[in-house]
């Protein structure tokens, strides 16, 4: 559903399931594909589809953490019916009109299209267990979640409410990087959200930053990696460039795991790695 800038009001509601019931009879957004039963592409058991969206898309017999689209993230973490929508009227500009095998324009009325909304991120206010905070998350299926001008301007315009409020801010990450289409404007996000994160940080702000597979290129190397406290789903790839373009590179074997959350964590990149079902007990453990 494409949005205009004078048609949509700046605060909306998500809806929010209150029962699992409810999230498999609206988790129509998802990136799992249709039918009853589908593929675990890590031990390649066939998953009944309504049990896995139960066990929050996790794979009941492996534990593999499949990807989930922004709008059934917030509503996981979130209690129900807490989380509201902000600046939903942000909507990208093509100031190169830009075009390769497809036109930018097309490409991002396509994606507003699948995914109801205007980039690759939601934000808003919510409350996990309780605890009021300021929440973003990024959604792959829109133009794999890459950095570009609203990506940004809503992370900054995030990180400042929380300033204001006084609120712990969460990010969950998933990127692809920066939007290469956007240019040096893409680029520009990373400067952006790191300094709006600086004046979190002299305002004594809490950050906690949750890596999602996979949280790659700009956005590893700007805000995901800022956090006060950085949390990962178990096996999440994260890096900056791929493991094929480092091992080209280094013209080295990679050690087992590489890139991987647990091999980060061994490595002190990351905090902690949280399982899906224990991130809403363990935010709320943090900001207490
Ligand atoms: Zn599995």
């Amino acid at each position: 559903m494409a949005k205009t800038t004078t048609d949509v009001k700046t605060t909306t509601q998500l809806q929010a399931p209150r029962t699992w019931d409810d999230v498999v009879e609206t988790g129509k957004r998802t990136d799992i594909p249709e039918g009853l039963w589908l593929r675990c592409p890590t031990c390649a058991a066939m998953v009944y589809r309504k049990s896995l969206e139960q066990n929050l898309h996790v794979c009941p017999e492996c534990e593999h953490h499949m990807r989930m689209d922004a709008d059934t993230r917030a509503r996981q973490l979130c209690d129900p019916d807490s989380f509201e929508l902000m600046w939903e009227n942000l909507i990208p500009v093509d100031s190169l009109n830009f075009s390769d095998l497809k036109k930018y324009k097309d490409v991002l009325a396509s994606d507003r299209k699948k995914t109801g909304h205007a980039d690759a991120l939601i934000c808003g206010k919510g409350f996990i267990k309780g605890r009021g905070v300021m929440l973003a998350c990024m959604d792959f299926r829109f133009r794999g979640a890459s950095m570009g001008s609203v990506v940004g301007e809503k992370i900054a315009r995030s990180i400042e409410m929380a300033v204001e409020q006084n609120l712990p801010l969460i990010i969950v990450s998933c990127s692809g990087g920066a939007r290469m289409q956007e240019g040096a404007l893409s680029l520009m996000q990373m400067a952006k959200t790191s300094a709006a994160l600086a004046r979190l940080d002299d305002a004594g702000g809490l950050f906690i930053s949750l890596l999602t597979d996979p949280t790659t290129g700009g956005v590893t190397a700007s805000f995901a990696m800022l956090g006060d406290v950085i949390i990962a789903e178990p096996k999440a790839l994260i890096g900056f460039a791929g493991p094929r373009v480092i091992a080209n590179t280094v013209r080295e074997e990679l050690p087992d795991g590489f890139q991987r959350s647990e091999h980060l964590m061994e490595k002190g990149f990351i905090d902690r790695v949280i399982h899906r079902s224990d991130l809403r007990s363990e935010i709320s453990r943090i900001i207490d």
